[in-house]
């Protein structure tokens, strides 16, 4: 049941409700003492995880930012440099994160709708020297969350983890959602985590598990990243409750994201129709739409509140602009209500 099913909430995927099928595993699931290694769901789902996205191991933590934070603290040491892009969560969203935790100095590059370009990363990593810090790490995020949702194809990822290889720097994936880019794309999950040595990912979002993300990578990088979890506060005890509707998750929820990208291009195509909406459609790549009001008498704060008056809720991310994410609990008949509601506003 959700908390409240008369709205359609566009705001985020985080806002999904868990299945029936889901519940019904976390109520039957298996546990035992996770800090220990001795819960088997949470075990199986580390297995799933690391088979789907094709690494060796990973790491179960209670959120994507945890993950994120994880994989800088394990890959990166005090006063070295991490390459991002200006607008990618770890850099924006993650409360500083980088700075307090792993002592990282960040060197944000302003991408394409969030996307990286290799030469440019390959002129900023740092050759060695005395004076200078050492470039650790690169992190791409795919598909973008600001930057509407837009996929690095798997080239552009083994291009740009060649730059950073060739000169021994890291590359760690925030693959959030990569399962949309992988569903939108038509390709395996795996195809962009391989050039990355480590990606986090969230069964948090349109999957629909109420909790959880995991971190993959080699081996020998998972177990120091389990040291790092702990210090954070992210060991766990009897989470196989919680892992089980992960495994659901991975194992019901990733082709139906098809759906939600239909839904989304279908929202955007509206959009374009309407005066006094921009967007450009070329962005909408999976299920993020991002749109700007250009009215000088309907501002994206009026439009916002006017949705909500009508059981309709966005999310303004800056003075002129909005972002509207599709999931499963929004269903085609949501958006074309939606569309219809910012007509009747943008014509008023
Ligand atoms: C949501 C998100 C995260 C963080 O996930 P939380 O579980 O909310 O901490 C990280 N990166 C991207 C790109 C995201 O969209």
């Amino acid at each position: 049941m959700n908390r409240d099913d008369r709205f359609v909430d566009l705001r985020s995927d985080t806002v999904t409700i868990p299945t029936e099928t889901m519940r019904e595993a976390m109520r039957t699931a298996v546990v035992g003492d996770d800090v220990y290694g001795e819960d088997p769901t949470v075990n199986r789902l580390e297995a799933l995880a690391a088979e789907r996205l094709g690494k060796e191991a990973a790491l179960f933590v209670p959120s994507g930012t945890m993950g994120n934070q994880i994989a800088l603290l394990t890959h990166g040491r005090r006063g070295e440099e991490v390459i991002l892009e200006e607008q990618c969560h770890i850099y924006s969203f993650e409360v500083g994160g980088p700075a307090f935790l792993a002592g990282l100095l960040t060197r944000p590059l302003r991408g394409t709708y969030g996307i990286l370009d290799p030469l440019e990363i390959q002129e900023t990593i740092r050759p060695e020297s005395l004076h200078t810090p050492r470039t650790a790490l690169v992190c791409l995020e795919s598909p973008t969350n600001r930057g509407g949702g837009t996929i690095y194809a798997p080239t552009l990822l083994q291009d740009i983890s060649r730059v950073a290889h060739n000169a021994g720097v890291a590359v760690h994936l925030d693959g959030a959602r990569i399962f949309n880019a992988a569903v939108a794309m038509g390709i395996p999950a795996a195809e962009f985590a391989r050039p990355a040595d480590s990606v986090m990912f969230c069964v948090s979002k349109s999957l629909a598990a109420p909790i959880g993300s995991l971190v993959v990578g080699g081996h020998e990088f998972i177990e120091r990243a389990r040291r790092f979890r702990k210090l954070l506060g992210g060991g766990m005890r009897q989470v196989g409750v919680i892992a089980a509707a992960g495994i659901v998750a991975l194992e019901t929820m990733v082709d139906r994201l098809a759906e939600d990208h239909k839904n989304a291009r279908l929202l955007a195509n509206g959009l374009a129709q309407i005066d006094g909406v921009e967007i450009d459609l070329k962005q909408v790549q999976t299920n993020i739409v991002i749109f700007a009001v250009r009215r000088p008498d309907v501002s994206a704060s009026m439009l916002t509140q006017k949705l909500r008056e009508g059981r309709i809720l966005v999310h303004q991310i800056s003075a002129d602009s909005i972002r509207c994410l599709t999931h499963k609990d929004v269903s085609r008949e949501g958006v074309l209500q939606t569309l219809e509601l910012i007509r009747q506003i943008m014509v008023s």
